[in-house]
């Protein structure tokens, strides 16, 4: 209840907060500034301990721009990964609704990694999780603290995971963490990516050992084309690998769950008129397809009645929804040839390999 829209700030540092929020600061200040620092204070108007040294600015930022307290994905709008589901629902959402039953021997690891191909969902998972299990969910893509947060990043990580402390449960969602704790040769590594690194570690380490209520979701697509040349699986940091203790393949969909997403989709706007021979055809043809590339195959394909119509003469502006006729196999078959698949089959093995080695299995 007491989330706080995201809204524009003036992104200036504003001082000492505690002075700030207890009004005794400087009147010109912002109210969203006010109300996002406001609403972290305890009842005595204080900010909590692990925020007082921070920027302010860094806290609005996390405040309003990484915190999402409403993903809106549900478990259902996720086809297929049956598997990966059933781990999190016993790893992540039990714990974080009753945590009092998961202590102990039975306390949950506080760090999971999906790994795998993009496209396939593990977005997806992570919001859905955050939905689930109620609990404020943050945002954050690793490449961005080290390409627009330059020499800032160490910070933006203190101020998060320090917000994500007060917002308990909360859920930290780290994209593309491979870009930031791969073991990189040490001549190589600018200084500031190194501390940056530390940080990350530092703060990984202590919620891991204390009580909180934080889970840490990372995702590393493990592939060049993201994290550049040098970035191969087996250079994940050990000591990052050891910190997310479950590691999840999230591989490229099966042919049913294909079928459901192509069903799903076109359900959803009324469009669905496919036989299940159809469906069997397009699901032979769409090998390799990540669930991304299956959307964006179901787009092209629903447009397909449109083109026919508009060649027969009629105008776009004139055009009715009865004048078109429903989606087909053939417009499928047509879009196949404009939408292929984003992953290739090499970068498919080195998922293998690195599941093989560190995942965890079923
Ligand atoms: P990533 O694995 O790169 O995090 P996302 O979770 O962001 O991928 O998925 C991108 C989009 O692709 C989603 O918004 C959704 O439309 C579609 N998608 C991917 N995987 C699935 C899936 N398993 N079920 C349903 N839709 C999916």
């Amino acid at each position: 209840g007491n989330f706080v829209p995201p809204m524009r700030s003036n992104g200036g540092n504003v001082g000492n907060i505690t002075s700030r929020v207890a009004g005794k600061g400087d009147d010109t200040l912002e109210d969203s500034t006010k109300t996002c620092l406001e609403m972290l204070c305890g009842p005595d108007g204080e900010l909590p301990e692990k925020l007082r040294n921070l920027e302010p600015r860094l806290i609005e930022h996390v405040s309003n721009e990484i915190m999402d307290r409403d993903p809106n994905v549900r478990w259902d709008d996720i086809a297929g990964l049956e598997h990966a589901k059933k781990c999190v629902m016993e790893m992540v959402i039990w714990p974080l609704l009753r945590p009092d039953i998961f202590r102990g021997c039975r306390s949950p690891g506080k760090g999971l990694l999906l790994f795998g191909p993009p496209g396939t969902g593990k977005t997806m998972i992570g919001k859905a999780i955050a939905g689930e299990a109620k609990a404020t969910f943050f945002y954050i893509s690793a490449s961005s603290l080290t390409s627009k947060w330059i020499g800032e990043g160490e910070k933006l990580v203190r101020a998060l995971f320090g917000v994500a402390s007060c917002r308990q449960p909360a859920v930290i969602f780290v994209d593309e963490i491979d870009s930031l704790l791969s073991q990189r040769k040490s001549e190589g590594e600018h200084e500031s990516s190194r501390r940056l690194k530390t940080q990350f570690l530092i703060e990984m380490e202590g919620f891991d050992s204390g009580s909180e209520q934080i889970l840490l979701i990372a995702i590393a697509p493990l592939s060049e084309h993201y994290s550049g040349a040098t970035n191969r699986p087996q250079e994940l940091d050990e000591a990052a690998r050891r910190r997310l203790t479950k590691r999840l393949y999230i591989p490229l969909p099966s042919s049913e769950a294909r079928s459901w997403i192509i069903r799903n989709l076109l359900e959803k706007d009324g469009l669905f008129k496919l036989s299940e021979e159809d469906i069997k055809g397009i699901c032979k043809l769409t090998e390799g397809y990540s669930g991304s590339d299956m959307k964006n195959l179901v787009k092209d394909a629903s447009i397909g009645p449109l083109r026919d119509a508009l060649k027969q003469g009629i105008e776009i502006t004139k055009l009715q929804k009865e004048d078109m006729r429903p989606v087909t196999l053939k417009d499928f078959e047509n879009s196949l040839k404009e939408v292929r698949p984003s992953v290739s089959l090499n970068e498919l093995g080195v998922y293998d390999e690195w599941n093989n080695q560190f995942g965890s299995l079923a």
